[in-house]
Parts: structure tokens; C-alpha cells; sequence
């Protein structure tokens, strides 16, 4: 399905425009969202997760007029923030089984399928057993991603998910969301060039709430 935004602006409170009229068109795929720390990139992916509102300007995903129906954006979407969750102590079978349990999925088979399926994906079946709070940092990244993936979301967007990962875990990381972004519609936020050319068909680049730049990643990153 399309995303399309139209006309975004966001001023806060303290006087910072940090988006100012923004326009983009985003299909299938991997789509690298790059720019430097402060250029605007969570303003505008907190406003397509429908967390906060922009002053103006439209964003529609397939039917849903996102800004006008958060409910129906938010069942479709999967959101993994920056930050690593807290997590109780508990294995990641059993944490996802339990995140499972509150998206509605209830009958037990299908929920073991699910959960099975997404540790699978993410490369922590081998580690299913193990204490989610006793995971690395690469490895809670993966685990959000896997806890993002039991309700089979249709966008998904990722900020910054690879800041504070040493470059194996970063490795491990990259090659999850490509596995991923081969089936759905993915939004990667990061400020690293190297992210965005081994992920990314096409980007956008953002500096001072503005798009720069959106095309093919090889131009977008040639450019800079
Ligand atoms: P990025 O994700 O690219 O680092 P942000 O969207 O976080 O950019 O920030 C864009 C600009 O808006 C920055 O100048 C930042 O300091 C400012 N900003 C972000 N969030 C807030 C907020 N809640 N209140 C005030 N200013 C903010
Ligand atoms: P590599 O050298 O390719 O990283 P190792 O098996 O030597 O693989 O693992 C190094 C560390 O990374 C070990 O602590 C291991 O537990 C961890 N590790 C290996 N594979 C994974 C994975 N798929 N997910 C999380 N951690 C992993």
C-alpha cells in the first residue's frame, strides 16, 4: 500500500519548525529516511505513527485518512522507537506469547505458530528461553521487531534502531529488516550514509524539516 504525505508542518512549542512543508510519496519496499541528528526525522515518523499531531497537512495510507482515523492506521501499524524497552523478566517465548495474548491472538496453536514464526525471522529461536531483560542491545532491537510482528503489520517504521550497536550486532539487525522489508512497506530512520545503501531502493533526505532529496539511493547518497 501508498503512503502519502502532503503539506506536513510542525512547529512546537519552543519555536522549532521541525517540519516544514513535507511531501512524500512512499510504496513497498525499504524506504531510508536519512538526515542528521535534529533534521526532523522522529517529528515526521512520531506523526505517521499517529503519536503526535502535525499544525497542518494530510497523510493517507491506501484508504486510511491517518490523521482523521488514528484507530485505523494504528491496527495496521508496527512502530519500533529508538529507545530499548524495559522488560520484566521473563523468556522471550513467554513475553511473546503474552504480547500475543493482548493483540487478541488467544487460540494457543496459532499463537505458538505466530510466535514460533517470528523468532524464526528476527534469529532469536535459539534464544527464546532466555530472559528478554538479560538480552543484549542488539538483541532487545530484534526482539521489538519480533513483538512488532505478531499482528502481521502492513507499515512499519523504524527509528534509528541501529544507534549503540556494535557492527556485529548492527549486521544482524540490517539483515532482519531486509528479510522484512521484502514483504511490507518499512520506513527506516537512521543518520548513517552505510545503513541506507546497504538497506534502502530509495530514500528521502531531511535537513531543518525539510525533504532535500527523494530518489534512488545510489543518486540520494551520490549527492551528498
Ligand atoms: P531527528 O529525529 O532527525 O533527530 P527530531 O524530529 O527529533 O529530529 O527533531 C527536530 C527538531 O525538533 C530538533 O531541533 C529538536 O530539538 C526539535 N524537537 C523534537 N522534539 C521536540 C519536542 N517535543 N519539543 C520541542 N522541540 C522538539
Ligand atoms: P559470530 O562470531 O558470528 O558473532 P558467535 O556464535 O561467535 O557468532 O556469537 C558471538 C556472540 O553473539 C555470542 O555471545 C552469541 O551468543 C551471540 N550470537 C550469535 N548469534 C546470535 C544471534 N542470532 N542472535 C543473538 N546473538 C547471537
Amino acid at each position: 500500500m501508498e503512503l502519502k504525505i502532503q503539506n506536513l508542518t510542525k512547529t512546537y512549542n519552543n519555536g522549532v519548525k521541525a517540519l516544514d512543508d513535507v511531501n512524500l510519496e512512499i510504496g513497498p519496499g525499504m524506504f531510508g529516511l536519512l538526515g542528521p541528528n535534529g533534521a526532523g526525522k522522529s517529528s515526521l515518523m512520531r506523526t505517521i505513527a499517529t503519536l503526535q499531531s502535525p499544525d497542518s497537512g494530510s497523510i493517507q495510507f491506501g484508504d486510511i485518512d491517518v490523521l482523521n482515523d488514528n484507530n485505523a492506521l494504528r491496527r495496521v501499524l508496527g512502530y519500533l522507537p529508538q529507545e530499548f524497552g524495559v522488560y520484566p523478566n521473563l523468556s522471550a517465548e513467554e513475553l511473546l506469547n503474552y504480547f500475543a495474548d493482548l493483540k487478541g491472538i488467544s487460540n494457543r496453536k496459532d499463537r505458538n505458530k505466530i510466535v514460533e514464526s517470528v523468532l524464526q525471522i528476527t534469529n532469536l529461536y535459539d534464544f527464546r528461553n532466555k530472559s528478554v531483560s538479560g538480552y543484549s542491545g542488539g538483541m532487545k532491537q530484534r526482539f521489538g521487531i519480533a513483538q512488532m510482528l505478531l499482528n502481521d503489520p502492513k507499515l512499519i517504521i523504524v527509528d534509528e534502531p541501529t544507534a549503540g550497536l556494535d557492527p556485529a550486532e548492527r549486521h544482524r539487525f540490517l539483515n532482519v529488516l531486509r528479510e522484512i522489508g521484502a514483504q511490507h512497506t518499512v520506513i527506516f530512520s537512521t543518520h548513517i550514509v552505510d545503513d541506507v545503501r546497504e538497506l534502502c531502493h530509495e530514500l528521502a533526505i531531511m535537513n531543518g524539516g525539510k525533504v532535500l532529496f527523494r530518489g534512488s539511493t545510489q543518486q540520494g547518497t551520490d549527492s551528498l
